[in-house]
């Protein structure tokens, strides 16, 4: 075992964790441990752009900006938090500007803007240009960008070294903590995967940047990496995630397998079809049809399906039409996503057009943080010392469903405070002792898996959790689905307890950490199914078909989902605002339903119209 101190310890190499990193590694010793390569990492994927109020080729504004987030969300986003991201858009994007990232540009020569779903010019008049890109390779432009100014900067990586625990002087998970009492975030356990060595990292602060969870579906556009271990790391701990139940689910994945076409083909002009070859979003958002925010694509589309206007010899997707856009366009300003169309489906988008159906995208909730980034142990009290940015994070400002380009600018913006405020915090704090067992739970866990001889196989137990959450946890959800879900997720986690890996080395044994990270799966397709059946509304992202409309006067809250020890008290620390008052028992541990307000600045709640 190997032991590392830092001021700052980010996990994360994404977007969120490398502009944290820029901006605490000038001030503060400071590391990033990384599961991937930090080029791999899944922000590298996205295509379609980043948004900012610049007003390079049409009027615009952040104020604007702002309001479409809070709509596009459904209100339940903090507004504070929205009215940040939306100011500080503009810098986020001169700063990559200015560390050399190849934005497309107009013939003038400034930032090209396209126009994406929810964006709009004053309030919902009509679609605006707020989308800064280059090409549909963005977050391949922004991961370079950040990389290399890390390189620049001599930030010092662990590469390929998984994050297996948090070491916390308080253990929530079993203990209760008075209101206000201190807890704080000591270190993190990590394993290399070259060596299969442990490392013990002692860190003043520590920034969880480790992405999303969309491999809790089947069909998802995101990367067999994205299994959510922060989040369930932090919720193993005993803390809180926050909105868990909302989950996104993008209009255009290739039909049956998942993989993403970015919203801007629509931003460029393509349009959604069935199978009468009708524009039938004309009918759903008469003013930005194509254009609506993802939820409502995404729901009209499975609707289309449902009321037998599908295409194919199953009618089971609906189409992308681009055959109208100049090929030159398209190869100018689409040219990855329609190769994608090619390759998997053997499509040419000049000439024909392309089966598409929503797959499972972007995780709304998370790790509840503050505008700080600062880790919340329930509706108030901050965990000093830990802090979360970019996907794993809920600040939030994406509340019920998040407007696409709203996350390449969240990991900027939130990933920035981060780093920041870590530093700045580690500056004056002092390191904790770390238990000369910090690392024992990881290596007995290690070995418990290792040490198996036989019994279930990770790939079989995974299907089975994907398949089920696809079948009864989709774009339409409703009590019986959940409930089937939720007894499906019992069984496979009993079932998990008797997962065995076949290669027992120390070496690369990736077969081992993709049993750790099924852990995680589990675990966070648990809380999610929790959450979406104590919801009993309908509300960006999660449409509950028995409760089809929006409940303001119930469910105005973000959801809190705790688990907690069977012995534990119902309420935590008993001071949650324990709206939701609900309780799940699972044996040996339950899951408490909290709740925490939403902030509301300038905007009231209306009924949602485009
Ligand atoms: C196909 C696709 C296209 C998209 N297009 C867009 C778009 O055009 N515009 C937009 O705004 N958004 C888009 N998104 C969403 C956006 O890209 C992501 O939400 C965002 O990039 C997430 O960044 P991140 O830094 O939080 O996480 P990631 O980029 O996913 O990085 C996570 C990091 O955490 C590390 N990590 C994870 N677990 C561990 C662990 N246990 N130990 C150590 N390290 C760990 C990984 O190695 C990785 O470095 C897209 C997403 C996808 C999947």
């Amino acid at each position: 075992m190997q032991t590392h101190q830092y001021d700052v310890v980010i996990v994360g190499a994404g977007g969120a964790g490398m502009r944290a990193a820029l901006e605490a590694s000038g001030e503060v010793r400071t590391a990033v441990i990384t599961k991937l390569y930090p080029t791999r990492s899944h922000t590298g994927a996205a295509q379609g752009g980043m948004c900012a109020a610049l007003a390079n080729v049409e009027e615009d504004n952040w104020e604007w900006h702002t309001f479409d987030t809070v709509k596009g969300g459904d209100y339940l986003v903090d507004q504070d938090a929205a009215e940040i991201m939306a100011k500080e858009a503009i810098d986020a994007i001169i700063d990559l500007e200015h560390m050399g990232l190849p934005f497309n540009r107009t013939p003038e020569g400034r930032i090209d803007q396209r126009r994406f779903g929810g964006h709009t010019r004053n309030h919902g008049e009509a679609a605006v240009r707020r989308s800064c890109y280059a090409a549909d390779r963005t977050g391949h432009m922004i991961l370079q960008t950040l990389y290399q100014n890390c390189v620049k900067q001599d930030v010092e990586f662990f590469n390929e070294f998984y994050v297996l625990d948090l070491i916390t002087d308080h253990d929530l998970s079993t203990e209760d903590m008075a209101d206000g009492a201190e807890v704080n975030a000591t270190g993190v356990v990590a394993y290399d995967l070259a060596t299969g060595e442990i490392h013990v990292f002692q860190a003043k602060a520590i920034i969880f940047a480790t992405g999303g969870a969309g491999k809790i579906f089947k069909t998802t556009s995101n990367a067999h990496t994205l299994t959510g271990d922060g989040m369930a790391l932090a919720l193993r701990r005993g803390f809180p995630l926050e909105d868990m139940e909302f989950f996104q689910f993008h209009p255009t994945g290739l039909a049956g397998l998942g993989i993403l076409l970015s919203e801007a083909a629509r931003g460029e002009g393509g349009i959604l079809r069935n199978s009468d070859g009708e524009r039938f979003m004309e009918r759903y958002a008469p003013t930005i049809k194509d254009l609506a925010p993802r939820d409502i694509v995404a729901r009209s589309m499975a609707n289309e399906v449902r009321e037998g206007r599908g295409c194919g010899p199953n009618k089971d997707y609906v189409l992308l039409d681009l055959t109208h856009l100049e090929p030159s366009h398209i190869d100018a300003k689409l040219p990855d996503i329609t190769e994608f169309a090619r390759t998997y489906l053997g499509i040419e988008p000049y000439t024909d057009p392309i089966p598409v159906y929503p797959t499972a995208h972007y995780a709304m909730g998370g790790i509840p943080t503050n505008v700080e980034g600062e880790v919340l142990r329930d509706s108030h009290n901050v965990v000093k010392g830990l802090f979360a940015a970019g996907e794993v994070a809920c600040v939030s400002v994406h509340g019920s469903n998040r407007l696409g380009t709203n996350s390449l600018l969240d990991i900027n913006v939130f990933g920035k405070r981060a780093g920041r405020s870590a530093a700045a915090y580690s500056k004056t704090a002092s390191f904790h002792d770390l238990p000369a067992d910090a690392a024992d739970r990881t290596i007995a866990q290690l070995d418990e898996m290792r040490d198996r001889p036989e019994g279930e196989r990770v790939a079989e137990v995974r299907k089975a959790l994907q398949e089920t959450m696809d079948a009864n946890a989709q774009v339409f959800r409703t009590k019986e689905s959940l409930d089937q879900a939720l007894a499906d997720i019992r069984e496979l986690q009993a079932r998990y307890k008797n997962v065995s890996v076949q290669d027992k080395g120390q070496m690369f044994n990736t077969d081992l950490l993709e049993a750790l990270e099924l852990g995680f799966l589990l675990d966070l397709a648990e809380i999610t199914v929790v959450a979406a059946i104590n919801r009993k509304e309908s509300r960006g992202g999660h449409y509950r078909e028995d409760f089809p409309d929006r409940d303001d006067t119930n469910y105005m809250l973000h959801t809190m989902t705790y688990r907690r020890p069977a012995t534990a008290g119902d309420t935590v620390d008993g001071t949650v605002e324990n709206y939701f008052d609900h309780v799940e028992e699972f044996g040996d541990y339950k899951i408490v339903l909290g709740s925490k307000s939403v902030t509301q600045t300038r905007y009231e709640p209306m009924e949602r119209k485009y």
